[in-house]
């Protein structure tokens, strides 16, 4: 891939050109990544800065619906939209459920916005490096806003909160008066839990799971990076695209304050040192399972370990040492 005019077309905003980068961050070949590092390193310097925004729901909640018409507002004020996906899923299903053609439509069209499905990787550590690069070069084209989007499962909203400066929750209106299955782990992350569908018949359901979930919200612990009220519940309607500058003035209102007090430069210092401690973890991962002299003394060291010649914590601890 030729990658010389990448970076001043990335910077000058050519969608065409970040889509190619996204294809190189993306791919496992060594001469690929080492030009994915360079174009990543030419482009640090940019200075530019988007909101990045993540997205969580479980299948059916809205979350196209609801990126498409919040997007498509944002855009009609001038701001220029990335939507970014992280579905460690998609390798088993065969295809990207994130990535269906079919999905956001409009806002596909729509020439202020970029939307990259979720590529097809069989673990979560690469797809968690592929989207943070891919943020990274949003960014470098001057994109306004980058909403990264995850479906709920597992360790995936994990991941998303440690790329995101805001964490939205979408829920569906419950039908009883129990609050759904929502992990307290994962309402413990969100900045603003939405709950969609707010409109026709299912109002009185969804104007209900607002007030319980702010109710529930209330009983958390205070977190030092929200100003008073939030975390906060919301209703929404996608569909009928109801409640959506509200919400939005809310996200403008949280950043704003945090970017005031110092939270919001201090979260993004923390995620590089997350993300370089993670990368180190992964590379030792990838040095100790690719052919070569660790993986000799790994092997060598399981096989004492198997002979009953050395305990486990002995033949690791030699292991470590000789790394
Ligand atoms: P996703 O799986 O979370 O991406 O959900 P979709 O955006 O595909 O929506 C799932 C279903 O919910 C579709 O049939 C949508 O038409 C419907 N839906 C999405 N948003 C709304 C909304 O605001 N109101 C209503 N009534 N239905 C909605």
């Amino acid at each position: 891939m030729d990658t010389a005019d990448l970076a001043p077309r990335i910077a000058s905003g050519d969608r065409r050109a970040l889509a190619r980068a996204i294809t190189l961050v993306e791919s496992q070949r060594a001469d690929h990544r080492a030009q994915a590092l360079a174009l990543l390193g030419q482009l640090a310097g940019t200075g530019r800065e988007a909101l990045r925004i993540g997205l969580s729901g479980t299948p059916g909640v809205g979350k196209s619906t609801f990126i498409e018409s919040f997007g498509l507002m944002l855009t009609g004020q001038g701001l220029r939209v990335a939507v970014l996906a992280v579905d460690p899923s998609s390798s088993r299903s065969g295809g990207s459920i994130l990535g269906d053609k079919t999905r956001m439509e409009r806002l596909s069209r729509d020439p202020m916005a970029f939307i990259r499905p979720s590529p097809s990787q069989s673990h979560l550590g690469g797809v968690a490096r592929r989207t943070r690069e891919a943020v990274a070069l949003c960014e470098a084209a001057g994109f306004d806003v980058i909403l990264i989007e995850t479906v709920g499962v597992g360790q995936s909203e994990t991941v998303v909160a440690q790329l995101c400066d805001l964490f939205l929750l979408l829920l569906a209106p419950a039908g009883g008066d129990e609050l759904q299955g929502v992990k307290r782990g994962i309402m413990e992350m969100a900045d603003i839990i939405l709950v969609n569908k707010a409109d026709g018949d299912l109002r009185p359901a969804a104007m209900r799971t607002v007030a319980d979930y702010a109710g529930a919200l209330r009983l958390l612990r205070r977190r030092p990076q929200d100003p008073e009220g939030f975390p906060k519940a919301m209703p929404v309607s996608a569909i009928e695209e109801q409640g959506l500058t509200h919400a939005w003035a809310e996200m403008q209102a949280l950043v704003g304050w945090r970017r005031e007090t110092g939270h919001f430069a201090r979260r993004r210092s923390e995620q590089s040192r997350h993300w370089f401690e993670e990368e180190v973890r992964q590379g030792l991962l990838s040095v100790l399972s690719r052919p070569g002299p660790a993986r000799e003394t790994m092997s060598r060291l399981g096989e004492a370990v198997t002979r009953g010649d050395l305990t486990p914590e002995a033949a690791a601890a030699r292991m470590l040492a000789s790394l």
